[in-house]
């Protein structure tokens, strides 16, 4: 997606560890019109798949996710980073392992929240080495609905989780690959969908 690469191309850093940062527009400052058009994308993608219902995690798929829905007509339900109580077995839970904060934590979704017959579209800001979206994937299997795509704002071409996914025989559809990026320059991939 032209726009998206040309926005990286001016306003993201790259930071030590391999990290870019992009919160001018889409992690902590939010451009709405930018996020409206990645929005449609998905939405022209996706829109022959029975989707029923998005999927993310917090925090920052979550306004990816409500801007996707709109263009979709559908409710998004995201897993919560924070420990939820599970007395009653009321919810799924998955393991992650944090790219950005090098350390483990887990994930909670309500159980009433997705069923087998769901069909999902799961989307995040980022995929990197696939953890989070492991785990996404994973509370999806316990509920038993189906993963009709998978769509991803950036995908760190340089790191594996878009290939094993790809391989997994998922539908990803990353808007923007970045295959290589230091300090001074960055190289995009094209898209295949
Ligand atoms: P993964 O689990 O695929 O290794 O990493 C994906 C998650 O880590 C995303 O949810 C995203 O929040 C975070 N992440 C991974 N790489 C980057 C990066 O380069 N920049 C930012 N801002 N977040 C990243």
């Amino acid at each position: 997606m032209k726009l998206l690469e040309e926005r990286i191309l001016q306003q993201g850093q790259v930071r030590p560890g391999n990290v870019l940062k992009v919160d001018c527009f889409l992690n902590h400052q939010l451009d709405v019109e930018l996020l409206d058009a990645i929005g449609a994308e998905f939405h022209r993608i996706f829109k022959d798949d029975g989707i029923n219902k998005i999927l993310t995690i917090e925090a920052s798929g979550i306004a990816i996710a409500c801007m996707t829905a709109r263009h979709f007509g559908v409710p998004v339900v995201f897993a919560k980073k924070a420990k939820s109580r599970n007395i009653d077995g009321d919810v799924f839970t998955s393991t992650v392992h944090s790219y950005t904060y090098g350390r483990d934590y887990e994930i909670t979704l309500a159980k009433k929240f997705l069923s087998p017959a769901d069909r999902v579209l799961i989307l995040d800001d980022f995929l990197a080495n696939g953890k989070a979206m492991k785990g996404l994937l994973d509370v999806c299997q316990q509920a038993g609905c189906t993963v009709a795509g998978i769509g991803i704002c950036i995908e760190k071409g340089f790191q594996p989780g878009g290939a094993e996914l790809r391989a997994a025989g998922y539908k990803l559809a990353s808007l923007a690959i970045v295959d290589a990026m230091d300090d001074t320059s960055l190289r995009f991939r094209a898209p295949e969908l």
